[in-house]
C-alpha cells in the first residue's frame, strides 16, 4: 500500500477477530467485494472463549467449514454448578445431536486454533481482501457510504471507500468511539483471573468436593460457588484445560496473574509441575450493549455492539449470529430495501440482552461471597432442581427471537436440523437450504396456481418437499413428525434458519408468503444467495446494482 491510496470495497470489515473472520467469510461467499483491515498481524494469543453451540456449528456449515472445525472440537456434555457445602446445586445438561447429521449442542474448542482456521477460509474468496497492521482511525459514515482512514504499520496511511462498514473490532472498538455511539452499562462487574494451561499428568480432584463423574471424565465443566472463592474449570480440546477465579477487591491484578500465586491456586486441583501455563489474564466481565448498532451505512457487531460475562459462553456467539443475521439483511439492501437493514438491531438486540440478562443472573449466584448469601443460593437452586422435571438443556439458554422479519405468532425459533435422503445419499437438509427463504413441507403441490407461489419462486424464494414420493426422502419421518407436532403443513424459513412462520392450511401459507413479500420488496428480484449452492461456481456481487 503506498500513502494515499484508495482502497474501495463493497463491504469493509474492521476487525478481524472470529466475529469479524464469519462476517467476511459470509459476505465471502455471498459474492461481495470485501476488504478486511485487521490492526494486528497474528491472531489474539489471550485465552477467551471456549465453547459455542449448535447454531453457531450451522453458521460454519453454511460458510463450509463445519466438517473442518468439528475435527477441532470437541462435544461438552453440560455444567455442573457446587455450592459452599461442595456438593451439586446445580445442573445443565446438553443432549446428544437428533441423529447422526446434527451437530452437537455445546461444543468446545482452541480459539486461536479456530481463528486461523476462519481465516484459512478467507483465502478460498477471490473477492476478499486482507490487509492485516491496518488500524482503522477515522470514519466518515454517510447514507452513500463510508469513507475511512487506515494507518497501515509498514508503510503509513491509506484511504477506504466503501457502501457498508461492519465493524467488528471487538470492545474498545475505535468505531463506536468515533461514531460516538454510547454503550449502555446493565450494570455487572466482576473481575475474574483465567488461566490457560496444558496438562502433563492427571487432575487430582480434591476430596473437599464432591466431583461428579461426567466432570472427572472431562465431559462436563465445573462452577465452584463456594463463597470464599468462586472458580470455573472447563476441560478444553486434547492437553488445553481453563480454570477461571473470581478475584478479590484486595488482590491486583499483578497479584493474581504472579506465576507463584498462579502455582498455589492450581495444586488444589493439580500437581503444578504438571501443567504449563500458556497464558493468564484478568478480565473485568462486564454487560454492555451499545445504544445504537447503525449509524448510517455503518454497522456494529460482536463485542462492538454488546459484551456479555461468560457464565453462559454466549459471547461470540451473539457476534457469530450477528453476522449470520445482518449479511443476509445487506444482500437484500443491496438489491433493493434498504428498510430492511432498520430489522437488524430491533431483532438482535433484545435476543442479545434477553441471554445477557440470564448470563448476569447465573454470574450474580456464581459470584456470592457472603457464606449467608450462598447458602441461601444453594437452598433456592436445590429446590428449584428438586421440582423441576427432566433436565434444563444448555440450548434453552438461547431463546427464540420475539420480534422482527417474522411471523409474530408462529415465527422466531431455530428451524431444527433434520437428515434427509437425497439420491440416496444421507444430507443435512441445512445444506440444501442454500442461504435463501424456503418454504419446506412433506406436500408436493404447494405451488400449483397459486399467484403467490409463482412470485416466491421468481423472486429467489425456494420450495422443498421432504416425504416419501419427494426427490429428498425424510429420514425416519422426524420433519413429518415435527410438522405434526407443530400442527402445521409447512414451515417457511429464513436464510439464517431463523423460521419465518408455520401455516397449518395451504390459504395460511399463501398469508405467510404474502406478508413476507410485502416487507422483501415485492416488486424486485430476490437475487441473493445461489453463491451457497453447492457446487456452484461462485459469483461475481450477486446484487450490486442488479435491482430490476
Ligand atoms: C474469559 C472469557 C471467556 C469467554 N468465553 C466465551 C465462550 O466460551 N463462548 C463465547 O461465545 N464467548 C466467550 N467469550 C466472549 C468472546 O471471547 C468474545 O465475545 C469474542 O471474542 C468477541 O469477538 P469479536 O470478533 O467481536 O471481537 P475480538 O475478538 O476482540 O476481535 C476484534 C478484532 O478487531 C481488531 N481491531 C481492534 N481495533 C481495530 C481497528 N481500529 N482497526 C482494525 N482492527 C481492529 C482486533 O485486533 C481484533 O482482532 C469469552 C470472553 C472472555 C473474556
Amino acid at each position: 500500500m503506498s500513502q494515499g491510496q484508495i482502497l474501495t470495497a463493497d463491504i469493509v470489515v474492521a476487525g478481524l477477530g472470529p466475529v469479524g473472520a464469519v462476517a467476511a467469510n459470509l459476505a465471502g461467499a455471498a459474492g461481495f467485494e470485501v476488504l478486511v483491515l485487521e490492526k494486528e498481524f497474528e491472531p489474539f494469543a489471550l485465552p477467551r472463549a471456549i465453547v459455542f453451540d449448535a447454531e453457531i456449528m450451522r453458521v460454519f456449515d453454511q460458510i463450509g467449514l463445519a466438517e473442518e472445525f468439528a475435527k477441532i472440537t470437541r462435544p461438552l456434555g453440560g455444567s455442573i454448578y457446587l455450592g459452599s457445602d461442595g456438593h451439586p446445586i446445580r445442573s445443565f445438561h446438553s443432549a446428544s445431536p437428533a441423529h447422526s447429521q446434527a451437530w452437537w449442542q455445546s461444543n468446545i474448542f482452541y480459539q486461536p486454533q479456530l481463528e486461523a482456521a476462519l481465516r484459512e477460509g478467507l483465502t478460498r474468496y477471490s473477492n476478499v481482501r486482507i490487509q492485516q497492521g491496518s488500524s482503522v482511525q477515522s470514519v466518515v459514515s454517510t447514507d452513500e457510504g463510508v469513507a475511512l482512514g487506515v494507518k497501515d504499520r509498514s508503510q503509513g496511511g491509506f484511504e477506504v471507500k466503501a457502501r457498508f462498514l461492519l465493524a467488528c473490532d471487538g470492545a474498545s472498538s475505535t468505531v463506536r468511539k468515533y461514531l460516538k455511539i454510547e454503550l449502555d452499562d446493565i450494570g455487572f462487574e466482576e473481575r475474574w483471573l483465567v488461566i490457560d494451561a496444558h496438562m502433563n499428568g492427571p487432575m487430582r480432584w480434591p476430596d473437599s468436593y464432591e466431583i461428579p463423574a461426567e466432570v472427572r471424565d472431562d465431559r462436563y465443566s465445573l462452577m465452584v460457588c463456594d463463597p470464599r472463592q468462586p472458580a470455573t474449570l472447563i476441560p478444553g480440546v486434547n492437553r488445553h484445560r481453563r480454570w477461571e477465579y473470581k478475584l478479590r477487591a484486595n488482590e491486583s491484578d499483578e497479584e493474581a496473574r504472579q506465576p507463584t500465586r498462579i502455582r498455589e491456586r492450581l495444586s488444589e486441583w493439580v500437581d503444578p509441575d504438571n501443567v504449563e501455563i500458556i497464558r493468564s489474564a484478568v478480565y473485568r466481565f462486564r454487560a454492555l450493549v451499545a445504544r445504537s448498532w447503525r449509524h448510517h451505512s455503518t454497522f456494529l457487531l460482536g463485542d462492538a455492539a454488546h459484551q456479555t460475562p461468560p457464565f453462559f459462553g454466549q459471547g461470540m456467539c451473539h457476534g457469530i449470529r450477528d453476522a449470520a443475521q445482518l449479511i443476509w439483511r445487506l444482500s437484500l439492501a443491496f438489491a433493493h430495501n434498504e428498510k430492511l437493514l432498520d430489522g437488524y438491531q430491533a431483532e438482535r438486540e433484545p435476543h442479545v440482552r434477553e441471554i445477557i440478562a440470564a448470563s448476569v443472573r447465573a454470574g450474580a449466584a456464581v459470584c456470592i461471597t457472603d457464606p449467608a448469601r450462598a447458602e441461601d443460593r444453594d437452598r433456592e437452586f436445590r429446590a428449584i432442581e428438586a421440582a423441576r422435571k427432566g433436565t434444563v438443556a444448555i440450548a434453552d439458554i438461547v431463546p427464540p427471537i420475539k420480534s422482527g422479519l417474522i411471523d409474530s405468532e408462529t415465527g422466531g425459533r431455530r428451524l431444527p436440523e433434520f437428515a434427509v435422503l437425497r439420491s440416496g445419499t444421507l444430507r443435512r437438509l441445512d445444506s440444501l437450504l442454500n442461504g435463501r427463504f424456503t418454504i419446506l413441507s412433506v406436500r408436493t403441490d404447494l405451488d400449483q396456481g397459486q399467484e403467490h407461489l409463482e412470485e416466491w419462486s421468481t423472486l429467489g424464494g425456494q420450495s422443498l418437499a421432504i416425504g416419501d414420493q419427494a426427490w429428498l426422502r425424510d429420514v425416519e419421518g422426524r420433519f413429518a413428525e415435527w410438522l405434526v407436532a407443530n400442527k402445521a403443513i409447512a414451515v417457511l424459513v429464513r436464510p439464517d434458519r431463523y423460521i419465518y412462520g408455520m401455516a397449518c392450511t395451504v390459504a395460511d401459507l399463501h398469508r405467510l408468503v404474502a406478508c413476507l413479500l410485502a416487507q422483501l420488496a415485492p416488486d424486485q428480484a430476490l437475487q441473493f444467495a445461489d453463491a451457497y449452492a453447492e457446487g456452484e461456481e461462485r459469483r461475481g456481487p450477486l446484487l450490486i446494482g442488479q435491482a430490476k
